[in-house]
């Protein structure tokens, strides 16, 4: 495997599917891999933000990448704003992605919701910015949610256009998703059809990585589900995972137990025999019980790091040099392919 390139945005609530579906498969890959982790602030401005809140926000990001095992001296952790090569490849790529390409992406779709011809241009192209967050650094793996997998088929499209449009084959390598496990799509606590998400209005509808002990136990107990007792084997696919049309007929209690298999690194059949005809109020309890366990360190580290401003912000200048180090003959390279003239 080549380089590792992934984000997160700066846009509030960090809350566990940021974890399970990113940042902790981070700290796996980066064990075997040269890993480049990005606080994307240029993408969360797609929608408002309140600088000051930004600020502060790109740091409690930070914070959670060292707080969950990240090591920034051996990789690369730094804020997407602060190294150029960012937006200036995103405008060569507003030049190479299609129209028809974008008009196909569900996020916008969602993001923009009714109010469309209010939503900022930026939000639109937002896919172009991602594959130039990528491509910036020729990274060939991208680990992220299951809700990037069309943002990443966008990227490698726009690869091999930018390659075949200026002759240049191999250049861009064409990256890959990486998408992992039980995890890789935790939805609402309230609606087991929406993904758990930072810009959902209620706190309730997810499990935030700074939550306590308290309000662990207080969202897993108010977590909606349904009178039926948990399932037994007939919810298992032949592969050993949740069978969709089970999911499908009980979205939140299949979302608990994949996180409950993801929390205790058990395979979703495990699961599934261990609370065969239990009743919910019994597996919230455990459930909250590993998730304090599991989150409860985590989120306290980053609370002792985001009292150190300063510790922070070394890491994030550190880490931008480094990224401009890798970035800059990329960016030079791709200027005189593109024919821009430098005197
Ligand atoms: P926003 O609502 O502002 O888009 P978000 O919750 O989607 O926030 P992002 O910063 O956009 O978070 O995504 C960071 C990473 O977390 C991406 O790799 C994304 O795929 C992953 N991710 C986000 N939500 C989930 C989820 N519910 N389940 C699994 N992975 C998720
Ligand atoms: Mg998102």
């Amino acid at each position: 495997m080549g380089r590792i390139f992934s984000g997160v945005q700066p846009t509030g609530n960090l809350h566990l599917g940021n974890y399970l579906g990113a940042i902790r498969n981070w700290v796996r890959l980066q064990r075997d891999h040269d890993c480049i982790f990005c606080i994307v602030d240029l993408h969360a401005i797609t929608v408002w933000q309140d600088p000051a809140q930004l600020r502060a926000q790109t740091r409690e990001v930070t914070a959670a990448f060292l707080a969950a095992g990240i090591d920034a001296r051996k990789h690369i952790v730094f804020n997407q704003s602060q190294v150029a090569a960012h937006a200036q490849l995103a405008w060569i790529f507003n030049c190479v992605a299609r129209l028809g390409w974008l008009n196909r992406m569900t996020q916008f779709k969602e993001k923009s919701g009714k109010d469309r011809e209010n939503a900022s241009v930026g939000l639109y192209v937002y896919p172009n910015l991602m594959a130039a967050d990528i491509l910036a650094y020729k990274a060939t793996h991208v680990p992220v949610g299951e809700d990037q997998r069309q943002h990443l088929e966008l990227s490698r499209d726009i690869a091999q256009k930018f390659n075949n449009d200026f002759a240049a084959p191999g250049f861009f390598p064409l990256p890959e998703p990486l998408i992992f496990g039980t995890a890789a799509r935790v939805m609402s606590l309230r609606d087991g059809t929406k993904k758990m998400s930072k810009s959902d209005a209620s706190d309730y509808s997810r499990i935030n990585m700074t939550d306590d002990a308290d309000a662990l136990a207080q969202k897993i107990r108010k977590a909606k589900t349904d009178p039926a007792p948990l399932p037994g084997e007939e919810a298992l696919a032949v592969n050993g995972n949740f069978a969709d049309a089970a999911i499908a007929a009980r979205p939140e209690a299949f979302n608990l137990l994949a996180i409950y298999a993801a929390l205790s690194d058990k395979a979703p059949a495990d699961v599934v025999r261990e609370f065969a005809g239990k009743d919910f109020s019994h597996f919230k309890n455990v459930l909250t019980d590993l998730a304090v366990a599991t989150l409860g360190k985590i989120g306290s580290e980053m609370k002792r790091l985001m009292a150190d401003p300063g510790e922070i912000d070394a890491v994030l200048a550190d880490g931008a040099l480094r990224a401009r180090d890798i970035s800059a003959p990329i960016m030079a390279e791709v200027e005189k392919i593109v024919g821009f003239l430098r005197v």
